[in-house]
């Protein structure tokens, strides 16, 4: 099977339509690994967009907000602006389809959770340490999150002792297809709606489950059309120029 593998959305249907169009072809199901809504313009578009296609989704600490679950007082004035926005723009069907989804699941010989297993609505594995601990919170082999929007693959090798490596950004840039081996891994695909490795252009990882074969990928998309729509809502001045630099 051959799997596109998303995360982070944020409502930007401009990425989403790009990733769809790169990657179109290559793959049979998509997973998504949560943060549908909250930052960008377009949830219920995403939503609808995102149901289309045969998919497994996750619920992110954003969808988990708007749906009144998380505290907002957790996240930043700009945040909860357009958290406040997607809760009063979010359609019943969209709520709905958002409610129905859980935060971290099982598809052997793969775990997908949207921070991290241990944590699955809110934790960020962002370094070797973070990664170690939650190498022991799956059983699987391997598995993909998301929630930092920074692509990265963690690996638990076990020579004459354990050990956690960070492995450099090399597969990503390149697009090179790499193999999953006998190490545990930790993968993160990037955010397709907000990149913040300043790298403005969206991610996504393309994986063959029989092969183990995954490849890390980028692609343009029109981020001026996200960023009119963001100021026609009054969104935040930060969020719509983040997403130029991909910060
Ligand atoms: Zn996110």
């Amino acid at each position: 099977m051959r799997v596109l593998i998303i995360s982070d959305i944020h409502a930007n249907l401009a990425a989403f339509e790009a990733v769809l169009a790169d990657a179109a072809g290559h793959w049979d199901i998509i997973w998504f690994l949560g943060d549908l809504v909250g930052y960008g313009p377009d949830p219920n578009e995403c939503v609808t967009e995102l149901q289309k296609h045969s998919h497994i989704g996750l619920s992110g600490n954003h969808d988990q907000a708007v749906l009144g679950n998380l505290d907002v007082k957790l996240f930043n004035r700009e945040a909860n602006y357009a958290l406040n926005w997607t809760r009063e723009t979010l359609n019943e069907e969209s709520r709905i389809y958002l409610e129905s989804v859980p935060s971290k699941t099982v598809t052997e010989p793969f775990t997908l959770a949207h921070a991290s297993p241990r944590y699955p609505v809110w934790e960020y594995i962002i370094d070797p340490t973070t990664a170690a601990e939650n190498f022991d919170w799956f059983q699987t082999p391997y598995c993909f999150v998301g929630h930092t929007h920074v692509p990265v693959i963690f690996e638990e090798r076990h020579n004459t002792h354990r050990e956690i490596f960070m492995r450099a950004p090399y597969y990503m840039e390149a697009g090179v297809p790499f193999i999953l081996g006998e190490d545990r891994l930790i993968i993160n695909p990037g955010s397709v709606g907000q990149p913040r490795d300043s790298d403005p252009r969206a991610a996504y990882a393309l994986l063959d489950t029989e092969e183990l074969i995954c490849t890390f990928k980028r692609v343009d998309y029109p981020i001026s059309v996200t960023q009119r729509r963001m100021e026609k809502f009054g969104m935040p001045r930060r969020l719509i120029e983040r997403l130029a630099h991909g910060v």
